[in-house]
């Protein structure tokens, strides 16, 4: 197997000083990857405030498997996992490297759970309609982590813990999913239902205050969780980001908007 230079570098080099920031995106609907909105702008500024990273890795809301997997080839294809968009949407391809190197890392670290390497996957929507407007040029590479959807939402943050190391290595942990989002419950306008607000307030403050506990455990938040949270798919990226949460972080956000009546968009930066 051959090796970009500096990922040879990256599984031998020593720790960091200062560790890669983690972010957790709110990637709503695809056409941000190819509009010029107010999240992509966010989204793009983001990316300009952290150093470059080494290697990216994605945990999406959109692969959702029976075991743990991760990415493992040269070259990740550009899956368009969503129907009924724009012609321009399906031809968008976003041709960043893969990175076997980061995926041997990534299952290295990982000891909860046994994940192994895959072959058949790429970059859904979650990972390249995000990262297109993060990294235009494509040059960093990406590789991604499967969702066991057999896991609970522990079991996810505990991964989450197990990847931590990886910032020190120049690694951005990227979480992809949404706080809050209901597609029953999807209005196409710019509106937000008030149970979609009060939970996304109370994710803020939880994250905030670091209760990490009540996050995880986030039925017992009552009836805005059971709507905003209706199957975990887009919470869980949350909960890696989360765990690899350092003590000495700091906490911001961007993106802090309910839309579509259902859809945060708030975006967390640790770091
Ligand atoms: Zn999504």
């Amino acid at each position: 197997m051959t090796l970009h230079p500096f990922l040879r570098e990256l599984a031998a080099a020593p720790d960091a000083e200062a560790a890669m920031p983690a972010l957790f995106i709110g990637h709503g609907n695809p056409m941000h990857a190819i509009e010029d909105t107010e999240f992509s702008r966010a989204w793009a500024e983001a990316a300009r405030s952290l150093p470059k990273p080494k290697a990216i890795l994605c945990i999406s809301a959109h692969w959702e498997t029976n075991g743990t997997f991760v990415t493992a080839m040269e070259q990740p294809r550009t899956i368009h996992d969503f129907r009924g968009f724009p012609p321009a949407l399906f031809e968008k391809r976003y041709p960043a490297p893969g990175s076997p190197e980061l995926a041997r890392i990534t299952m290295q670290a990982l000891k909860e759970v046994h994940a192994q390497p895959d072959s058949e996957w790429g970059l859904d929507h979650g990972a390249w309609a995000v990262l297109c407007q993060m990294y235009p040029q494509a040059d960093v590479p990406v590789v991604q982590l499967s969702l066991d959807q057999r896991r609970a939402p522990a079991t996810h943050y505990e991964l989450g813990r197990e990847l931590r190391g990886l910032r020190k290595k120049g690694v951005l942990l990227l979480g992809s999913g949404n706080l809050v989002h209901n597609l029953r419950a999807v209005v196409w306008e710019d509106t937000a239902y008030d149970w979609a607000l009060e939970f996304d307030a109370k994710m803020k403050d939880l994250i905030l205050s670091g209760d990490h506990q009540a996050i995880i455990d986030y039925p017992k938040l009552g009836r805005s969780a059971q709507l905003s949270v209706p199957t975990l798919d887009h919470y869980l990226p949350l909960l890696y980001v989360l765990g690899a949460k350092d003590q000495e972080d700091t906490v911001s956000f961007f993106a802090e908007k309910v839309t579509l009546g259902s859809m945060s968009m708030r975006s967390v930066r640790l770091g």
